[in-house]
């Protein structure tokens, strides 16, 4: 359901209802519950929000293990699209990794999302149900009982594509009333969509903000990124400058490292000159290899390497944890595979 808690207030008041019943069935759904279990409204309210509203508008089709923890979800939604989430187990906590559109229409070189384009976005509640929906698979409840303490925008599509939904969703999910994730625990992975960055930093919404920039020279940055035609680094980073100033928060930056194209002294030197200065942090992710195209990963020395050269140049860098490796890695693989697999074709 799309409704947030006043929405959802308003509408149980208008067909008569008492107001406390929004309460009740707002944290029913953030449950993860149908209506029709929901056993304390009446049999007659349930019938009326059945006839209304949809209740969980996506569900979990398959998931995948790996010996790490780290667990990969294909769900399905209402119009018979697939999607994927990816959960996380860290000492601290779980992260779920969350797709916001159903595909991507980026076209990034190295990324399985955005094959065969965007088929369409995300709905505020399809977002919400990746994590709610997992949740009670993990058999967790509401407030302590939530198994899920952050959350990540960073499996397919891009977020800040979807703007308006994205922002729903973020207002859902950190409602008091319901599952309750503040946006301190919420990263945006954006592919730097400068005028949505500077909306999303007025928003009152201060999640953490990653951009992907995966090259620190423009001309090279078009080649492996189609955005890069529309906005400049200079331009993204002035974006993020104005989001530290609004929010006070840090901003991330995400590099895959791409064998032989973003991976030398020189482009380590001018990440440098770029980032030394800023409040910002970079994540450097080795690649993973996609069947689709030709790049390779660096070896792990060389990323090592990398991440040397970054610090002794005063950027404050980590190398990412590689998790899952044994199933499915890199965004889309999963959706596609099983697409392939049972011959599937989506609506
Ligand atoms: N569109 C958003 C969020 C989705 S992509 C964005 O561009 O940030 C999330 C992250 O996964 C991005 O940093 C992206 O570059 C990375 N990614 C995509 N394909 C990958 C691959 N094959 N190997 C490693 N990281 C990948």
């Amino acid at each position: 359901m799309n409704l947030d808690f006043n929405q959802l207030k308003e509408s149980l008041l208008n067909s008569g209802e008492k107001a406390f019943r929004a309460g009740q069935i707002f944290k029913s759904l953030h449950m993860g519950l149908d209506f029709d279990n929901m056993t304390d409204i009446s049999k007659e309210l349930r019938q009326k929000l059945n006839e209304k509203y949809i209740s969980q508008s996506i569900k979990i089709l398959q998931s995948i293990k790996a010996q790490d923890g780290t667990e990969k979800f294909l769900f399905s939604l209402k119009d018979g699209n697939l999607i994927e989430g990816v959960l996380m187990r860290y000492k601290y906590g779980n992260t779920i990794c969350i797709s916001t559109q159903v595909g991507c229409r980026m076209g990034c070189a190295f990324c399985a999302s955005g094959l065969e384009g965007l088929v369409r976005n995300l709905e505020p509640a399809e977002m919400l149900g990746e994590i709610v929906s997992v949740n009670a698979y993990l058999g967790g409840g509401l407030k302590d009982k939530r198994q899920i303490t952050n959350v990540v925008l960073m499996g397919s599509g891009e977020p800040l594509d979807n703007y308006d939904n994205v922002i729903k969703f973020l207002r859902l999910v950190s409602d008091e009333h319901g599952i309750n994730i503040s946006p301190r625990n919420v990263s945006l992975s954006t592919a730097g969509l400068v005028p949505q960055m500077y909306k999303l930093a007025d928003e009152g919404l201060p999640v953490n903000l990653t951009v992907s920039l995966h090259s620190p020279i423009d001309e090279e940055r078009k080649k492996i990124m189609p955005i890069a035609n529309a906005y400049s680094i200079a331009e993204i980073i002035k974006a993020c400058d104005n989001y530290f100033e609004k929010t006070g928060r840090r901003f991330i930056f995400e590099y895959v490292l791409i064998k032989g194209n973003n991976d030398t002294p020189k482009h380590a030197q001018t990440l440098i000159d770029l980032l030394s200065k800023k409040p910002c942090h970079v994540n450097l992710i080795r690649l993973n290899e996609v069947k689709e195209n030709q790049l390779k990963s660096v070896a792990d020395k060389d990323a090592y390497r990398f991440l040397g050269l970054l610090e002794r140049g005063g950027v404050s860098a980590t190398v990412r944890r590689r998790m899952g490796d044994d199933i499915e890695g890199a965004c889309g693989q999963l959706r596609r595979r099983y697409l392939k697999d049972y011959n599937k074709k989506e609506i």
